[in-house]
């Protein structure tokens, strides 16, 4: 962060203010304050930022080899570890998640992603194939310069998931972070070039989607962009992205259902759905915000859900008990709001939570919703249908395997569901039918970072994870020699 409380692009190596100086406000959503002030980018950063990375691929960061560039990558987590504490509380600060989340999740799984992502490269192995005639073997090569957009719900996480392998694969970065939450991609910047990654490796353009996101998805040298984030958002991607014949990889939004049979472990099953409820207020793209209980016991589940989710405590971020700290804006909040109002109009019947609670200064000014559950929403409708990303969920019964099945599916979105069940050939089965790139049976959000991430329909295009993001961020090359012309 520069002085007097403002933070600046991360541009060559170098703090960097927008040409025209324009900022705007960093608002911490759990207080209403103005922690800092932010540079504000458009097309001449972008420029800028695109013209180092070139001019970094052109130098000695094309000549790295895979060991070195594993080392920087490890010595990048061992930094990030180093700075933990501080980081988590800006984490905290800018998003209004509690610290406990920040410290436990966040920043340890950004460290986590630095680590995989330097292993995965020491240990890949590319393609051979022997003809008899010929052998074929693939280089894999940097795609170049790429563009990383990313969200405000898990910021560090998730922009490191995306830029430790890229950076492994040997290419140059321009990141857009969420406006919402510019504090720890700056910090990120500082770290890298200490680690020791050259000037123009890894640059940051803070600003507005429509203008930062935009002009980078624009820009005709930035040959690939990651973006996590909105369907609605996304989809403009993919407009802007396809005629320039970019690698896109969209990880979009979720409707994710939580489907809970009646031979479940039910103490177990009702843990699980209140975590993937309301975890991170609601704010993670797997967040189970649609739960289908078989009806024998579904009143005895809601029932035991609604009394836990009162005991959750919502307040202070900072807190060690607290569960639920404010939503990232008050904005979002209102938007969040707006929901529960709907789903009153659609004939939902608002269980627990859905409103503000009465905080503390300075916490009565902050964007807090208390977790709301509702029930008596017939499935296809908006409520239960649309993305609220908060914390609301609709509870809705089933009676049997087939019609829970068409009411996971019956939606727009296809990122994860989570299904319980005693029984593991309805396990396997219902798995398999579910239209999602994720399915977790009996747990939520356990994640090994080998596996493939991502969602279909409208969650997304594209995997990554493991070698799925080495994919991504590379160009395959096959290079095919003939042995000699006799074996013919
Ligand atoms: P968002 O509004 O779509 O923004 C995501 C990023 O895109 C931000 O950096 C945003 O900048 C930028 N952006 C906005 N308009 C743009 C444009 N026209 N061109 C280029 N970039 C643009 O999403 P969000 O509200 O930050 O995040 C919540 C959404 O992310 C939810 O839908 C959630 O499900 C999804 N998500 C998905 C995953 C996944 O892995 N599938 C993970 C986490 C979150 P500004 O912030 O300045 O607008």
């Amino acid at each position: 962060m520069g002085h007097g409380g403002r933070i600046l692009h991360f541009i060559d190596g170098r703090e960097t203010p927008s040409a025209d100086g324009r900022l705007f406000d960093n608002i911490a959503p759990a207080t209403n304050e103005v922690v800092s002030e932010v540079a504000r980018g458009g097309p001449a950063e972008v420029e800028r930022a695109v013209a180092a990375a070139r001019a970094a691929l052109a130098g000695s960061w094309s000549g790295t080899t895979t060991e070195e560039r594993a080392a920087l990558l490890d010595r990048a987590a061992d930094l990030i570890e180093l700075r933990g504490e501080e980081l988590a509380r800006i984490e905290s600060r800018d998003t209004g998640k509690t610290l406990a989340m920040a410290s436990t999740v966040d920043i340890p799984r950004a460290i986590a992603n630095f680590r995989f992502f330097a292993g995965a490269i020491r240990h890949e192995e590319t393609g051979f194939h022997h003809m008899g005639s010929a052998l074929n073997y693939t280089l894999r090569k940097p795609v170049g310069v790429v563009g990383l957009i990313s969200p405000w719900n898990l910021p560090l996480y998730l922009l490191s998931w995306k830029t430790a392998p890229a950076l492994a694969m040997g290419n140059a970065v321009v990141a857009k972070p969420s406006e919402l939450t510019p504090g720890t991609a700056s910090i990120l910047a500082e770290i890298l070039f200490e680690a020791g990654f050259p000037a123009g490796v890894f640059n940051v353009v803070h600003g507005f989607g429509p203008e930062a996101g935009q002009a980078l998805v624009e820009h005709e040298d930035v040959l690939a962009i990651s973006f996590t984030g909105g369907t609605g958002t996304g989809r403009r991607v993919g407009v802007a992205a396809a005629p320039l014949f970019k690698k896109l990889s969209l990880e979009l939004g979720g409707k994710n259902p939580t489907i809970i049979f009646a031979d479940a472990g039910f103490d177990a099953a009702v843990d699980s759905a209140l975590r993937a409820s309301f975890l991170n207020q609601g704010q993670i793209c797997l967040c189970g915000s649609r739960l289908l209980v078989e009806r024998p016991i579904h009143d005895r589940f809601v029932e035991k859900l609604v009394s836990l989710t009162k005991e959750l405590v919502i307040g202070d971020p900072a807190a060690p008990d607290t569960f639920l700290g404010s939503l990232v804006s008050h904005g979002h909040r209102d938007k969040v709001e707006s929901y529960v109002a709907l789903a009153r109009e659609e004939g939902g019947e608002v269980r627990c939570g859905g409103t503000r609670p009465d905080l503390p200064a300075p916490f009565d000014q902050g964007a807090f919703l208390t977790p709301a559950i509702i029930t008596g929403l017939p499935a296809g409708c908006k409520t239960a249908t649309e993305e609220i990303f908060g914390p609301v969920v609709t509870v809705h019964p089933f009676d049997d395997e087939a019609q829970a099945l068409a009411m996971a599916n019956g939606v727009d979105y296809g990122l994860s569901a989570s299904l319980f069940t005693r029984d593991l050939d309805r396990a396997h089965r219902v798995a398999a039918a579910l239209q999602t790139g994720l399915v977790w049976v009996n747990t939520w959000l356990l994640r090994d970072l080998r596996t493939p991430f991502g969602g279909v329909k409208g969650s997304g295009l594209g995997r990554e994870g493991g070698k799925w993001s080495l994919d991504f961020f590379s160009e395959t090359q096959n290079i095919c020699i003939r042995l000699s012309e006799a074996s013919e």
